[in-house]
Parts: C-alpha cells; structure tokens; sequence
C-alpha cells in the first residue's frame, strides 16, 4: 500500500491520523499554546538543550510537523555554533503540516539551504542506513501504528556513534496531578478545541493517544530492542512528558 503499510486496518489507522493533522494544521501552533499554556516550549527548549547538537550535525526530524524543532535546532546553530556542514530534515507524513512548515521558515527568515521539508513515513523511511548523526522525535511517536518499528527504522538510518532523542507525553508519577491532569485533558482540552478551532474530535483523539501509549519503562525496553544502548529517561513535569535517549553504538 501507499507508504508501505503491511495491513489494511495499518493504513486506514494512519488516513485517521492524517485526517486529525489535516484538521488542526493551521491552527496547530496556537491550540499548543492554549492548551499547554506555553508550557510546550519550555519542553522543547529543554529537548534541544538535551540534545546539544556538536558542531556539523546532520539531524533528521521524524514526525516534525510545524517545524518547531527544526527552527530551535537551527536558532541553536546561530548563537552557539554555526557550522556549514550542519543540516535539518524535518520528516512528516502530512503535507499541511508541512505547508505551515515550510511557511513559517520563510516568515522567521531562516537560512532554506540548512533546512529540507520531507514527506514520509517513520515506520518506512526513505533514506539509506547510516545517514544521520541524530535522529529526534517530539510528540509524534504516539501517533504511528507501529511504534517498534519506528523505532528500528530510527536505528537504521543512524550512523553508529548517532543519538536518538525522542520527547513524548507519559506517565504522571503523582496522583493528586495525575487527577487534575486527567480532569483537563478530558475535559477542557476538546472544549477549547471546540471552541477555537469549531473541532472536538481531533483533540478527542490527540488526549486518547496520549493515554495509550507506553510507559517510560515500557517505552525504554522497546528502545533497547531495537539494538540502542545507553537507553535513559528523564521526566519533565513530573511525568507529563518523558525525553528518552539512545545511542547507536
Ligand atoms: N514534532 C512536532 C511538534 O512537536 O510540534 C509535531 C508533533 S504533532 C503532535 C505529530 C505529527 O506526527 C503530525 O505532524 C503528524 O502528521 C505526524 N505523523 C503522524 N504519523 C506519522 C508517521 N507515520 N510518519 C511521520 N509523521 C507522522
């Protein structure tokens, strides 16, 4: 099938995300504000601090959406240490997302020789192995059909040495925030969803995803099958979202 499904429901499981993304893309970077309040990118600049590119990285960003990675890495990359040789893919399976993408490059006058917009999918890469010295992730995992095999392909196209960061929403350890974060997700985050945008249901989908997906723990063992090692985690507000690392060695 298109993108290399292996089954039917894979497919018709990844047009329901497609569908979500099509719907919230244009108004994707102001719902993340009013539903975190902010909070997302604190996250992210704490993600790309973690990942403290060295100079002359070539990074793929699997599931990049917007952008938001991609402009902190290159932001990144002016004050601390441009390099030519440094390079960003942002990697997504949605074209919409991509557009607002590839528009808000061009608004934030970003450099468009280090930065490449790419549709695919991140169970079927379309790059040879050991291509990139880094591989990120950010809250879109959760998103795939086949999460192990997002994972492998991560591996794959990693040069040995290449590090795997991967930031995504997670298990709370506190229970008296767990309820609240619960009462909120459910709750109000559909109705400003309604609200702002006219959509419940992608939000709908976007809080249940969230519950689904594994455990920091769980998450880190699917990490070590895939052949990283190295494999540790750290959570972020407590647990709201977790930054897995790996490297390829
Ligand atoms: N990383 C961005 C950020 O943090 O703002 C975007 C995250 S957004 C919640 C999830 C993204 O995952 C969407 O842009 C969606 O199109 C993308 N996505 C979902 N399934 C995918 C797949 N199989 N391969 C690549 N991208 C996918």
């Amino acid at each position: 099938t298109h993108f290399g499904f292996a089954t039917v429901k894979d497919y018709e499981k990844q047009q329901r995300v497609n569908k979500v993304f099509d719907e919230v893309a244009q108004s994707y970077d102001l719902m993340n504000d009013l539903m975190s309040f902010g909070i997302h990118r604190v996250w992210k600049d704490i993600f790309v601090d973690r990942l403290a590119p060295p100079p002359g990285t070539k990074l793929l960003d699997v599931a990049g959406g917007t952008g938001d990675i991609a402009f902190r890495y290159l932001n990144y990359l002016k004050l601390k240490q441009p390099d030519p040789n440094s390079h960003v893919t942002v990697l997504d399976i949605n074209k919409t997302m991509l557009d607002v993408g590839k528009y808000r490059c061009d608004a934030l006058g970003h450099d468009p020789s280090l930065i490449t917009f790419r549709e695919g999918n991140a169970e079927e890469l379309p790059y040879e192995n050991d291509l990139f010295d880094a591989y990120t992730i950010v809250f879109g995992i959760r998103n795939c059909t086949r999460i192990e095999k997002v994972v492998d392909e991560a591996y794959r196209v990693l040069k040995p040495g290449g590090r795997f960061l991967c930031m995504e929403f997670s298990e709370v350890s506190n229970t008296t925030l767990q309820w609240i974060y619960d009462q909120y997700s459910f709750q109000v985050i559909p109705l400003l969803g309604q609200l702002v945008v006219g959509q419940w249901h992608p939000y709908q989908y976007l809080v249940e995803s969230i519950r689904r997906f594994p455990n920091q723990d769980h998450f880190k063992s699917i990490i070590e099958r895939s052949g990283f090692r190295q494999v540790v985690y750290e959570n972020l507000s407590s647990g709201i979202v977790a930054i897995h690392s790996a490297f390829k060695l």
